[in-house]
């Protein structure tokens, strides 16, 4: 079977046993501060397991894009080293929410397993979860008897809490868990090594493929289990392992998943893939690049389609530093000395087209941003090596000079005595500031004979993440429930205030700084997403207290309300205020961004797609994807389309609930990288011109913008241009500042009649002024120049000059030393000045007294400075100083003969 078969094959089994198929969610995760990116098939899941929101059908099943390079669970070192860990894999799955159980689970994947794919029972192995006493979990005997019916007593083992208690991160929904191995070893390997004593042993022939989780419990903040509300089947079956298994493969890269893209790289590199080579093999090195590059295009390339750029911090970084990875692999094992990562974007879109669609229909875009980050980090890695070899140059003859070197940086300071050790700090300081991989700093190392001290590495790296960890800790509390009730209301899209109940609350402490977190039964406060920011108002109670809510958030499901403090009477019902004003702008600024991205599709083409955004009371942000500077006058058409469509005053029409389809089909703008459900948010202004899926809140109609302003356009990223821009009452005083301006400079100029002209004129005639000034100061320094030389004094064989002199800048009296110094020999030259009260010395001192005599200019301008209090310095043969007090000047000129007496 090819591995599209094997793909297809997986739905249609479980669409057999009654499970609705849905499409993958985004790779990167928005609404869930416990998780970067999507680790699993679950997670889209979450809150219908914790019973926050309802399930759409009892059953589903899919294939799930999933990223294992942060948090809980991190595979990235392992990646391209072993041949079955990726960095993004599918994951296959099945779920029951809270319908059918362990026993059709099983009956099920064994079903699949044996009778439609196939494989052979005797190499199938069993786990399941023996307990644990600590957490009081209890041994699964269930799943345990389950299996017996179907397999062999001797492929079925115990586990433990470690592989057979499945979680998703540090809180959120767990349980114990059933896992399927499968043992691809040759029959004589087999004969001689029970596969039973493999499984789960990290031996690459014998590897997990499906794990069965049964969801019973929610792992709190602090450690403890709650039991969840209803029992569900969680399923995950790596489909590039399963593929390997039914191809008869012993690696995932040698399945039809990987292999045109492992060729295209070896045919590109000019080597050959070898997938049997060992560590320590001559080829060993070639092959885990050729590796890394085809596993680490994926995760790249699906993160930006999905959304998320390479940029320096969180989950941007997190994919920068995947990116950084594949590169110095191939920069330093295949010899790719060029970009060359971003010509697999192609070949990976038409791999997946028809299965993730949204690669395919960004390709050029998300090639042009990989290609940038390439450019930009071999800039890096070049720098990096032309830093190493010049500390190499400085360690040797420092050592040669005095025996050591010592290092200092902002993680302490490090003495190295040995001339074959890199100090530590160098490599972290070359690791953390410039990007410079370790790895790659070792290699170079041992190149040239050194080692890296690792052990200042290893203590300066540790430094810095107990920094980091300690600014970024946020301790968060269990939530406290008050009331059953998982459904919240949003009330928002039709008032502003709303009577309501606390249902839940927990406390939050990040910096030291205390706060509390609020559910309500219904609420007006929009939370945060879809680049509206969440809003701002005040939780009225009965008594007259009022709480403040400072933003707004969604989690998964949940709209939650930050405050500062706890309302003394938390049961009584409240007013939920948002701040009307605030609220009112937001909405003008937003349906502007609708209005804004509408007239870009029809001035600058549809290949805009909206790449981010940010929407607040103040002003509007549009980033989006296009490759050339947006000009002057495409801006002014933009800008007078929407203020057309401002002036037309358009209805807003609002549909709440439309079938997903249909709305593609009616040719909505929908934005990749964003998680929609089956039914969505249509907001139209005028039919064919603006309807986008948005969830966020808006104008009734267009002229309540008032007036629409582009303040600002500029680049972001490779690709992607931003445009700010503001609305209503913030545009009028923007237009009225201009206007202020103008009348400004109109009455500086006596109010010309054309005002440009007039400012033409200023500026030219400037001009021609400074061109005078020169001149005359030029020709005054020429006749300072011949009066000066008549002055020299003869002293010991030096060329003696010290004056005062009358010019008026430093230019002017540097022009002169060096025009001094081309007519007299043997000079030694000290020049005072004032400029406007401020004073200044200059020395120039011939370049043979400089080396026969040992004289140096800038230790004795330096000395000479102490008579005008002040300070300078510069090269031996010229140096400079200014200082505060010119009254010193003669001083200072009478101290210069000392230097030479
Ligand atoms: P392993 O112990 O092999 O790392 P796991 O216990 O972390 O696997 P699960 O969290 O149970 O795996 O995920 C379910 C399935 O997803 C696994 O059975 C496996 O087939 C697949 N899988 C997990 N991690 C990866 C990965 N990094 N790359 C490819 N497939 C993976
Ligand atoms: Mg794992």
């Amino acid at each position: 079977m090819t591995a599209t078969e094997i793909r297809q094959a997986f739905l249609d089994f479980f669409v057999s046993k009654g499970h609705i198929i849905v499409p993958s969610a985004p790779i990167v995760i928005k609404n869930d501060p416990t998780l970067m990116f999507t680790n699993a098939g679950m997670n889209q899941f979450k809150d219908i397991f914790l019973g926050e929101a309802p399930a759409k059908a009892p059953r589903a099943a899919d294939t799930q894009r999933c990223l294992r390079v942060s948090g809980k669970h991190n595979d990235l070192e392992e990646v391209g080293i072993d041949t079955y860990h990726h960095t993004m894999f599918e994951m296959l799955g099945n779920w029951s929410f809270g319908d059918y159980f362990k026993k059709e689970a099983i009956a099920w994947g064994w079903e699949l397993l044996t009778e439609v794919y196939k494989l052979p029972k005797d190499r199938l192995y069993i786990t399941y979860f023996e307990g644990d006493d600590k957490e009081g979990l209890e041994k699964d005997t269930e799943s345990h008897e389950l299996w017996k019916a179907l397999v062999a007593e001797d492929h079925i083992l115990r586990g433990n809490k470690k592989d057979n208690f499945w979680e998703m991160g540090e809180t959120g929904p767990c349980g114990p868990c059933s896992e399927i191995h499968y043992d691809s070893r040759p029959d004589s390997e087999r004969a001689e090594i029970d596969g039973a004593t493999l499984v789960n042993a990290d031996h690459d022939q014998v590897i997990e493929i499906w794990n069965i989780v049964f969801m019973q419990f929610n792992r709190l903040k602090g450690g403890a289990l709650q039991p969840l509300p209803a029992k569900h089947v969680d399923t995950g079956m790596g489909f590039e392992r399963l593929v390997r298994v039914l191809q008869g493969k012993s690696s995932n890269y040698d399945t039809d998943v990987f292999q045109p893209m492992i060729q295209f790289i070896a045919d590109k590199s000019g080597k050959q893939y070898n997938s049997k080579s060992k560590p320590g093999d001559a080829d060993w090195n070639e092959a885990v690049a050729m590796r890394v590059l085809a596993d680490h295009i994926r995760a790249i390339s699906f993160a930006i389609a999905d959304g998320q750029l390479p940029s320096n911090n969180k989950a941007g970084y997190v994919i920068r530093r995947i990116l950084r990875r594949a590169v110095r692999y191939s920069y330093q094992y295949l010899g790719f000395k060029e970009p060359f990562l971003n010509q697999l974007v192609h070949l990976l879109a038409d791999q997946f087209k028809g299965v993730f669609d949204n690669l395919y229909s960004q390709k050029d875009f998300v090639q042009k941003v990989v290609l940038e980050e390439e450019v930009s980090f071999l800039r890096t890695l070049e720098k990096g090596i032309t830093l190493f070899e010049d500390l190499i140059k400085d360690h040797n003859s420092k050592i040669h000079e005095s025996g050591s070197v010592s290092y200092v940086s902002g993680f302490g300071e490090e003495n190295v005595t040995n001339k074959n050790v890199i100090p530590g700090l160098f490599a972290f300081v070359l690791n953390d500031t410039h990007g410079f991989p370790i790895d790659l700093t070792e290699l170079m190392a041992r190149e040239k004979g050194f080692t890296v001290n690792m052990v200042e590495y290893e203590a300066a790296l540790q430094e810095q993440k107990t920094r980091s960890r300690a600014a970024s800790v946020v301790d968060t509390g269990d939530w406290v429930v008050l009331r059953d009730n998982d459904n919240v209301e949003f009330t928002g899209y039709d008032e502003t205030e709303t009577v309501a109940h606390v249902v839940k609350y927990r406390k939050v402490t990040a910096k030291g700084k205390e706060q509390y977190q609020i559910v309500l039964d219904k609420t007006p406060f929009y939370a945060e997403s879809g680049g509206q920011v969440g809003d701002r108002g005040e939780l009225v109670f009965p008594d007259g207290e009022i709480v403040k809510v400072t933003d707004t958030k969604k989690e998964n499901g949940l709209i939650v309300h930050f405050v500062d403090k706890l309302p003394e009477d938390i049961d009584d019902a409240l007013t939920a205020i948002v701040d009307p004003a605030l609220r009112s702008q937001t909405n003008s600024n937003h349906s502007a961004t609708h209005l804004l991205h509408a007239a870009m599709k029809q001035v600058l083409g549809s290949h805009v797609n909206q790449k981010g955004s940010l929407v607040n009371s103040d002003y509007l942000r549009f980033d989006f994807s296009h490759f050339a500077k947006v000009t002057d006058e495409e801006l002014a058409q933009i800008e007078a389309i929407v203020n057309q469509k401002v002036r037309e005053n358009i209805p807003l029409k609002e549909e709440r609930s439309v079938l997903y389809a249909e709305a593609i089909t009616s040719g909505v703008t929908a934005l990749f990288g964003e998680k929609y459900g089956e039914y969505v948010r249509v907001i139209t202004f005028e039919d064919t011109f603006s309807k986008e899926l948005c969830g966020g809140t808006h104008v009734k109609a267009t002229g309540q913008i008032g007036f629409f302003k582009i303040v600002a356009e500029s680049a972001v990223a490779a690709g992607v241009r931003r445009i700010e821009a503001i609305t209503g009452v913030a545009a009028e005083v923007y237009i009225t500042n201009q206007n202020q301006l103008i009348d400004q400079l109109k009455e500086l100029l006596k109010n010309p009649k054309d005002l440009a002209k007039s400012v033409e004129s200023l500026l030219d005639e400037n001009a021609k002024l400074k061109k005078e000034i020169e001149k005359s100061i030029l020709e005054k320094s020429s006749g300072l120049k011949n009066e000066l030389a008549q002055k020299v004094e003869s002293i010991n064989g030096i060329n003696f000059i010290a004056q005062k002199v009358a010019l008026p800048n430093a230019e002017a009296v540097k022009n002169l030393a060096y025009q001094l110094k081309d007519i007299v020999t043997d000079l030694f030259l000290v020049l005072a000045a004032d400029f406007d009260g401020k004073p200044s010395l200059t020395v120039m001192i011939a370049e043979n007294l400089v080396k026969e005599k040992g004289l140096n200019a800038g230790n004795i301008v330096r000395e000479l400075a102490k008579e005008i209090k002040g300070g300078g310095g510069g090269q031996p043969f010229f140096a400079t100083a200014g200082g505060s007090d010119a009254s010193g000047l003669d001083a200072a000129l009478a101290k210069a003969k000392s230097f030479v007496g």
